[in-house]
């Protein structure tokens, strides 16, 4: 069976949506090519001008769509946007999140330092047992505020 470039992703969505359509091919090739986390605006600021048929209801529902079919990550930020990156599914791409409630600025980090990843497997270990939970994957976030919205500035104490 050929697969139209239209089409590509649709059977990754599978059941979750019987009407897989250019503009939502379109929204899930943006979170795919980005390396950053976008809101619904955000990617309606990128998408609409080239193709207007792309509006921020689409937008919403293909993002929620996408979320529920686990194929995109939902990330809170402290401003009260919600923003989407692709699940990448390979180990390569696990991070974790330094997110500034300031400005929405998040942060992707893969350097993970010893003493966490020692602690993010001993407490998964430790409520794995304690529930009885066969836990697959972790999100770690960390809110805070970025060196430009810290009080002071960057110079500013952390403490
Ligand atoms: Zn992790
Ligand atoms: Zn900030
Ligand atoms: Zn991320």
């Amino acid at each position: 069976m050929k697969t139209g470039k239209r089409s590509a992703h649709h059977n990754q969505v599978g059941d979750h949506c019987s009407r897989w359509t250019v503009p939502r091919e379109e929204i899930f090739n943006l979170l795919i090519q980005s390396q950053q986390h976008l809101s619904a605006k955000e990617a309606y600021a990128i998408l609409n001008p080239s193709n207007p048929a792309i509006g921020l209801t689409t937008i919403y529902r293909t993002l929620d769509l996408l979320d529920r079919a686990g194929l995109v990550r939902r990330v809170n930020t402290g401003d009260g946007q919600v923003r989407f990156e692709y699940r990448r599914g390979h180990d390569s791409d696990h991070h974790h999140h330094l997110i500034c409630t300031g400005c929405g600025k998040i942060l992707n980090y893969r350097d993970f330092e010893k003493e966490e990843l020692d602690l993010v497997r001993k407490t998964e270990d430790i409520l794995a047992k304690k529930y009885g939970f066969l836990i697959r994957e972790h999100n770690i976030e960390f809110l805070g505020l970025c060196p430009d919205c810290r009080p002071g500035g960057k110079n500013s104490p952390l403490k």
